[in-house]
């Protein structure tokens, strides 16, 4: 969300015929975004922003941190702050030569918010309380921002919203808006993020497995492999249930790439929990885990119990996770090895020789070719190194 509400302010800026500064000493004003998921991202930015402050002209502090910390954020130095989506209004006040971003051009991926918010809330999630409810932006809107994209040469997009499935709008659903954007001509790859097991359901599936350009790739966080941990987190399904998704979206998208986000550590989570936890990340075996150890947030419900655990068990906990994971996501990617993929190239690698390109599972693969963003090629995937897929070209 973070990246596409930055890309939302870069094209603001350009459209306002700003231009971005070599280092933020020399700039006219700074804009940091901010992220209030966890407290450790909104200390790091407090900490920044008070390091950074009596060296800018102007800092303006947009994001969740902005509503949350705004006392703290005028104290360390901030001249403005505000939140993110006044700031079309804090821009044209900076300029007001407004231009068309016709000409500009746009970057090959980029992230198109389709849901606003969340209301599911969590036990121990701040979002709800700081993006407030779940508003779904007009199919016009979106099909619009997207085909601006794609005419400025983005060929990758990725729907956002805290849980795309609840997109609705007058009627129109999430599947809709998937089968029209996957229509739109000369946009090569579409992904979205992030589906909520509970709200899944096998309509969206049935589609990703039936529409060429959606990738195979799947974000669905389980949160914990606890039953009792999901409840008291109100998640809204059971283990089991997450099951049952995971067999339908296997069965239905052969080559699928699955991904996950687990929280460790919660308020009552005992040894048992986490057990559960670690075992059934080694019985899916997801291609991915983004994990953490919880993270006390203010104004959440979590945030009221007194069987908070203390942040040394928090973190041996995430720590033995990660651990259990490092190997699985190893021999994930071993694992295709062999396979035939079809790859879009994203940018040249370091080595001049070497191209970025993302798999149509969403992997990142290397190949050695010369190639524009936006080509289409067939690889094989030859070899892993260091972590990074190679690829090599068959067809393209
Ligand atoms: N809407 C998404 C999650 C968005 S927040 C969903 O429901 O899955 C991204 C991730 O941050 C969450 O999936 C969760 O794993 C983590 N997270 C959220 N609140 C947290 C907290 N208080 N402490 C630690 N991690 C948290
Ligand atoms: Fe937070 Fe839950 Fe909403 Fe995700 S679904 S944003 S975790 S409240």
């Amino acid at each position: 969300m973070n990246f596409a509400d930055s890309r939302h302010v870069d094209e603001l800026l350009s459209r306002n015929d700003l231009t971005k500064s070599e280092s933020f000493e020399d700039a006219d004003f700074v804009i940091v975004n901010t992220c209030s998921v966890r407290k450790h991202a909104e200390d790091r930015a407090l900490g920044w922003i008070k390091s950074v402050s009596n060296r800018v002209k102007k800092l303006i502090v947009i994001g969740c941190l902005a509503r949350h910390r705004e006392e703290e954020l005028r104290k360390a130095g901030a001249d403005i702050v505000k939140y993110q989506f006044e700031l079309d209004d804090i821009i044209s006040k900076i300029s007001n030569n407004v231009k068309s971003t016709e000409k500009i051009p746009s970057k090959i991926a980029a992230e198109v918010p389709i849901v606003r918010g969340c209301d599911r809330f969590c036990s121990y999630c701040i979002v709800p309380y700081l993006r407030g409810p779940v508003i779904s932006i007009s199919p016009d809107d979106i099909l619009n921002e997207i085909n601006d994209l794609v005419g400025r040469g983005t060929r990758i997009i990725q729907l956002l919203g805290q849980n795309v499935c609840r997109y609705e709008y007058k009627g129109y659903s999430f599947v809709d808006l998937l089968r029209d954007v996957a229509e739109i001509e000369e946009l090569k790859k579409i992904s979205f993020l992030t589906t909520h097991p509970a709200d899944l359901d096998d309509s969206i599936i049935d589609t990703m497995a039936k529409t060429d350009n959606i990738m195979k790739y799947i974000h669905l966080p389980i949160q914990s492999g606890s039953d009792r941990l999901l409840k008291s987190m109100f998640r809204g399904y059971t283990t089991e249930l997450y099951r049952k998704k995971i067999i339908k979206i296997r069965d239905s998208i052969p080559d699928v790439r699955i991904t996950t986000d687990i929280m460790v550590g919660l308020p009552g989570e005992e040894e048992g929990d986490f057990l559960s936890t670690l075992s059934i990340v080694k019985e899916i075996r997801f291609d991915e885990v983004y994990m953490f150890a919880f993270s006390p947030r203010e104004g959440s419900l979590d945030n009221l119990r007194k069987d908070i655990l203390y942040e040394g068990e928090r973190k041996r906990r995430l720590k033995l996770l990660i651990e259990e994971q490092r190997n699985i996501t190893m021999e994930k990617k071993r694992d295709k090895i062999g396979r035939t993929m079809e790859v879009i190239v994203i940018k040249r690698a370091k080595t001049e020789e070497l191209f970025f390109t993302i798999g149509e599972d969403g992997s990142p693969v290397l190949i050695e070719k010369q190639a524009e963003p936006g080509d289409l090629f067939s690889v094989r995937i030859s070899v892993l190194k260091g972590g990074s897929l190679f690829g090599e070209v068959i067809s393209g």
